[in-house]
Formats: structure tokens, C-alpha cells, sequence
């Protein structure tokens, strides 16, 4: 439920509101990012849902009370009509800019680190990727240079000015993950780790959360309440493609989730379209697809020489094939401004959940 304050509304009447609803045990959530005050009441509402409703609605202050059909109530675009708009070091996520955020899957040393930083930044990189903590499926492979690696992320950035983001991989990595770096990262096999979301939530920086490989929508959304609902309303959702019978491509990007996610959430989203697909070749031709669909941005892994990279490389860029596709997402991103704008606004109810999809 979502208490409108009206705009001439003092403090003390929001407060009567607040004290009401947490005097029936429930939780009363200001909600940032609106030009009034919007108070979200969390908790196991339906019990006393008409009760509650008859009561606010009639007190001084109070413009409207509105009832939030979707189960994730903070990430849902009833609860916060305007798009949230995500900050970085100068850098804008959201509101129609294009993020475009690069790097190596892996950092493997300060050289190449600096070196891909410089390369992607000089041609149109607006936020550096780059992965120290590295969840991988062989316990055998290269597991990343943890902090030393996060060391050398933070020196690329105060090189090239960008602000940074990298994967935090448990509860107890939060503190120093957050110390080297602007946002924070949750993996897709971390989705549904809800002690890491609870943790992120609190860590006072933006964080990237990127879709589980098996998770519908629904439930990706109601891993980012995990997070907004611990007090970090900085988030952003990345689709980065799902498991299906497909073997061609290492995973499928499901672009769908991005004109839907836009319904239904006011969050940035982003498109991964190199762990979507596992394939260089097919990295640019996703990304356009992604830009056109109206994706806030995308990530790309970029390599100096992918043969030779230590994770990922058949899906990584080289640098002048980076400089290509940046090049053309911003052509795209140019057009669709004027073609696909307000996705959201379409008339109707999305169903989603609930429904039997063969
Ligand atoms: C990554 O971006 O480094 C990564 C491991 O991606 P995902 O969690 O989507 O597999
Ligand atoms: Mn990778």
C-alpha cells in the first residue's frame, strides 16, 4: 500500500501516518526519488488491508492510498511512477542516457587492466567492469586476484575517471568491495542469495543485480526488494540471459524483460549480451538489439587479446571491436529515443507469474 502525502502536508501529519501503520506491526518505508512524500507500508498487509486503507485515507495530509497488486512492493513502478535514475561518479544511469559498461571478465594484472581501461574509455566506455572475486563453475579454474585485483580496478579508474564496477561474491566481501569500487556487482549464480542481498542492501553503494540463469522476472524482482527493502534504493537489474534447451549460445538472452521490466519496475536495466551469448560474433548484433528494445545500457567483456584471456575469452571483444559496436550503440540510441519511448505507458495490465506457459 502507498500513502500520497499531499504537497502542502507538515511533517507532523506524515508522522501521524508513520506511527499509524507501525502501530498495527507493519512497516512504513519512505520512498526516495519522488517529488512529494510517498510512504510505502511493508509487512503482511492483507489482514488488515480495508481496515488500514478506511484509516489513512481520512487523515489530515493524506492525498491518496493506493493498494500495490505486485508482490514486490519497492521495486514496482505503482509504488514509484518516475524512473530511478542511478548516480555514479558524475555518471548517470537511467533516464535516458546509455551506460555502456566494459572491461575484462577477469582482471589478470595491473597491465592489462590499465591498458583495457584506457582503450574502452577512450571509445565510449562510461563505466569500467572487471572481475577480482570470479564465481566459476570448476573449482579448478582461474578464481581472480581477489583484492590485489581490486586494487588495480581502482587505479584504472582514477586514471581514466570512470567510475567502476565488480562482483561481490558473499556477505563478508561487501566491505572491502565496496571500498575499491563504485557499484557493486550480485552474479547471476548469487540472485536468490539472500544474506548477500541483505548485505548489499546495507552497504550504502549502487548495485548491479544480475538475473539468475533459472529465474523468472517475478523473482528477480522480488530479489531486488531484498535490497531496496534493506534501506539501498540504488539498484539496477541486468538480464544477461537464461538457460533453455539451446546449446548454440551459452545461455539465452531474453530481451523481452527489458520492455517488460520498464512496466513494471521504475529500475534501470541493462543488457549483458556476452555471458547471454557466449560468442564474440554475436555480442554487437545483441547489444543493438538490446538499445533498440529501450536497455538503459549494456556490459561487454573486452580483452587485448581474448585468445590468451584466463576467463571468457571467446566472448570477449577485442578493443577495436568495441570501438565499433560503442560506435553504433550510440547511432541506435540516438534513434530510439524518438521510436520506442515509454515502454511503460502502455494501456493494460501485464500478467506475469501464475500463468501456465508451455
Ligand atoms: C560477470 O559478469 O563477470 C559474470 C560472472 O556474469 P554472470 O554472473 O552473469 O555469469
Ligand atoms: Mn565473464
Amino acid at each position: 500500500m502507498i500513502i500520497v502525502m499531499a504537497t502542502n502536508a507538515t511533517e507532523k501529519e506524515a508522522d501521524n501516518v508513520r506511527d499509524e501503520i507501525r502501530q498495527r506491526g507493519l512497516t512504513a518505508h519512505d520512498n526516495y526519488g519522488t517529488q512529494r512524500v510517498v510512504i510505502a507500508v511493508l509487512g503482511d498487509v492483507a489482514p488488515v488491508r480495508d481496515v488500514l486503507m478506511g484509516k489513512l485515507s481520512v487523515m489530515p495530509g493524506v492525498e491518496s492510498v493506493t493498494p500495490i497488486s505486485r508482490p514486490y512492493k519497492l521495486t514496482s513502478r505503482e509504488s514509484h511512477p518516475e524512473d530511478t535514475v542511478i548516480e555514479v561518479l558524475g555518471t548517470k544511469v537511467g533516464n535516458g542516457n546509455l551506460t555502456i559498461m566494459a572491461g575484462p571478465c577477469s582482471i589478470e594484472g595491473r597491465d592489462m587492466m590499465l591498458e583495457t581501461a584506457q582503450a574502452v574509455a577512450a571509445s565510449g566506455a562510461t563505466i569500467l567492469r572487471g572481475g577480482a572475486f570470479k564465481p566459476r563453475t570448476s573449482p579448478y579454474a582461474f578464481q581472480g586476484l581477489g583484492i590485489e585485483g581490486l586494487k588495480y580496478l581502482a587505479e584504472a579508474s582514477k586514471l581514466t575517471g570512470l567510475p567502476t564496477i565488480t562482483e561481490v561474491m558473499e556477505p563478508s566481501q561487501v566491505d572491502v568491495v565496496a571500498e575499491h569500487s563504485d557499484i557493486l556487482q550480485v552474479g547471476t549464480r548469487n540472485m536468490q542469495n539472500y544474506s548477500l542481498l541483505t548485505a548489499v542492501g546495507k552497504a550504502g553503494k549502487p548495485v548491479m543485480l544480475k538475473r539468475g540463469y533459472g529465474a523468472t522476472i517475478e523473482e528477480w524482482l522480488m530479489a531486488a526488494e531484498y535490497i531496496v527493502s534493506s534501506g539501498n534504493p540504488h539498484v539496477i537489474l541486468c538480464e544477461r540471459g537464461i538457460r533453455t534447451f539451446e546449446t548454440y549460445t551459452r545461455n539465452t538472452l531474453d530481451l523481452t524483460a527489458v520492455p517488460l521490466l520498464h512496466h513494471l519496475t521504475h529500475l534501470p536495466v541493462i543488457v549483458d549480451p556476452s555471458h547471454a551469448t557466449g560468442k564474440r560474433w554475436l555480442v554487437k548484433p545483441m547489444a543493438l538489439a538490446a538499445v533498440a528494445a529501450g536497455a538503459d545500457g549494456i556490459m561487454v567483456e573486452v580483452h587485448p587479446n581474448p585468445d590468451q584471456a584466463r576467463s571468457d575469452g571467446e566472448q570477449s571483444l577485442t578493443f577495436d571491436q568495441f570501438a565499433d559496436m560503442a560506435s553504433a550503440l550510440n547511432q541506435i540510441h540516438e534513434m530510439v529515443k524518438t521510436l520506442n519511448k515509454d515502454p511503460f505507458t502502455m494501456p493494460g495490465q501485464v500478467k506475469v507469474g501464475g500463468t501456465s506457459k508451455h
